[in-house]
């Protein structure tokens, strides 16, 4: 007779981890930066007691197993309630993202069948511009500024009365459905993603390994990238797990604002996109001594390449970047790029050359690269293949299973569309998107290793570069660039710049000024913009 495994099936479910809130961890603090700029202070056992509240009256209200209620809020406590309260009782917590037109976060939310929505009271204007599109059973309204709310919606403090201290936890199953997001749909329509309680804790469970994030209950976390941006990478509910200390911005992303709240609550680990940091370096290095942060603090940067003249100038402040790759499909985390203990004698240099690639799978993320046809890829640094990942948190379909045909290969691989070579080490080193890469003369050039390396250039704050069709060569690289205030930087400046960094085929052969450039709802480079912008362009 074969032997069986005597260990018991025990649910992995956010249940355990919110109970675990009041028993071990009631006294920390949750810290929330409120609309008029105010810190407001609680703890997690009120926390804990408020999600209950939220769960009970959800379920006297008639929310059912399986039904989808909506957050359209910034990061705060009274999201971090909805996060637990609304997958202990079964719900699914479906983040809408703010940053996107009313038209599509109607269509999401139609499209998810969302029954309630609990909002913000400073995004009712936002949801004044789409309410005749959509049909929520209830509009139930954080009063963040505290004014009175109008008697159409449900005050959140009134719903929480509604519900009881001694709600029974309906049973879970670890693969039901805890958590929503739609892809930022850079093409196409967005498509929903849903969590299950199972992903989201071994996620959890992952991000805080020491070769993971690190995240333990000495930490003080403020996410800054948004609740509604994939799970705010999980860091929410790692810090829950660890029983970490969470400090939330709120509406205010600012630099000057995130640096008060870094200093005044001892932040040690902070997550968000290029943008953000861009800004915050900005801050910091126009005045040098105005802020001091813990030491060591850890920055998660991830969403987008980091440039390496980031890594380098936060090293200089002492917040350590640490790059992480993954999208919404997949939990989102899939790598992070740490330098392996084998690797720490490598000299300074090469220390950042590998610090400024995406880094190693998480464990259970497998990786692989393959070919137009499917054939896979060797691993030697060198090699570029489309991107292909598969484990427990990484997606294996799409809500309703729409417009997902060349999402998945054969074998069930989630296809990423970003274009990447990984080395000898495992080291992952995202080239490109599938659509961003510029094909010249039959060669492929990297948008990202371009961009990156003009951001290096001392005058430039933003560079996107992108392909315009060329009558000789198919396609040419375009730089677009925003200069710091009262510089000039021309196309021979940045071609001299980055000679001898790159073939001289790489080099872009037109740079271009303008104020700003576009940016899509999770704060990235909107290419497809600029490409369209760029269409009609005429090369000298
Ligand atoms: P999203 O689903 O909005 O999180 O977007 C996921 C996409 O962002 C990925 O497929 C990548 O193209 C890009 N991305 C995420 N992290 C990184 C990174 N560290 N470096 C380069 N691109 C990234």
């Amino acid at each position: 007779m074969s032997t069986k495994s005597t260990m018991m099936d025990y649910p992995l479910t956010l249940t355990n981890m919110v109970e675990r809130l009041s028993t071990y961890y009631p006294s920390v603090e949750v810290v929330s930066r409120m609309p008029d700029k105010t810190l407001h202070r609680t703890n997690y056992l009120a926390v804990y007691k408020r999600a209950k509240r939220l769960a009970s009256a959800l379920s006297k209200r008639g929310v059912k197993k399986g039904d989808c209620v909506a957050t359209l809020m910034w990061n705060h406590y009274a999201h971090l309630e909805a996060y637990l309260g609304i997958p202990i009782m079964g719900g699914v917590l479906h983040t809408l993202n703010l940053r996107l037109s009313p038209e599509d976060i109607a269509y999401i939310a139609n499209h998810a069948n969302d029954k309630v929505l609990i909002i913000d009271d400073i995004l009712l204007p936002l949801y004044e511009q789409f309410k005749e599109d959509v049909t929520f059973d209830e509009v139930i309204v954080v009063p963040l500024t505290g004014e009175l709310v109008s008697a159409e919606y449900t005050d959140y403090e009134d719903y929480l009365k509604l519900g009881d201290d001694d709600f029974s936890y309906p049973i879970i199953d670890e693969n039901d459905a805890a958590g929503m997001c739609y892809t930022s749909g850079t093409t196409g329509k967005p498509k929903g993603v849903v969590y299950s309680h199972r992903s989201t804790v071994l996620h959890s469970m992952t991000e805080a390994m020491v070769d993971g994030l690190g995240v333990s209950q000495s930490d003080v976390v403020t996410p800054v990238v948004p609740m509604f941006h994939a799970n705010a990478w999980g860091l929410a509910y790692t810090s829950v797990l660890v029983g970490a200390k969470q400090v939330l911005p709120g509406p205010h992303l600012g630099a000057e604002s995130l640096m008060d709240l870094y200093e005044g609550e001892q932040v040690t680990l902070s997550a968000g996109v290029p943008t953000i940091w861009m800004a915050i370096k900005q801050a910091r290095e126009a005045e040098p001594n105005r802020w001091k942060t813990t030491a060591n603090m850890r920055m998660v940067v991830g969403g987008a390449a980091v440039p390496e003249s980031l890594l380098r100038a936060f090293d200089r402040f002492d917040m350590k970047i640490i790059q992480a790759w993954g999208m919404t499909e997949t939990g989102p985390l899939a790598t992070l790029g740490l330098v392996k203990n084998s690797l720490s004698n490598l000299n300074e240099e090469a220390k950042y050359a590998c610090r400024i690639k995406q880094g190693l799978a998480l464990p259970f993320v497998d990786i692989r690269i393959v070919d137009e046809e499917g054939v896979e890829l060797p691993w030697d640094g060198k090699t570029s293949g489309n991107a292909e990942l598969r484990g427990p948190w990484v997606t294996g379909s799409y809500h309703n299973n729409e417009g997902a045909d060349d999402k998945f290969s054969k074998d069930g691989w989630l296809r990423t569309g970003d274009v990447c070579q990984i080395d000898q080490e495992g080291y992952v080193k995202l080239t490109d998107r599938t659509k961003d890469l510029v094909k010249s003369g039959g060669e492929w050039i990297s948008s990202v290793d371009l961009e990156n390396a003009i951001m290096g250039h001392p005058d430039v704050l933003e560079a996107a570069v992108i392909a315009v069709a060329h009558p000789k060569w198919d396609e040419r690289p375009l730089a677009v660039i925003v200069v710091k205030a009262g510089k000039v930087v021309t196309t021979d400046d940045i071609r001299q710049f980055l000679e001898g960094k790159f073939a001289k085929i790489w080099l872009p052969d037109a740079v271009e000024t303008i104020d700003e450039i576009p940016k899509t709802s999770t704060g990235k480079f909107m290419k497809m913009s600029l490409r369209e912008q760029y269409k009609d362009w005429v090369w000298d």
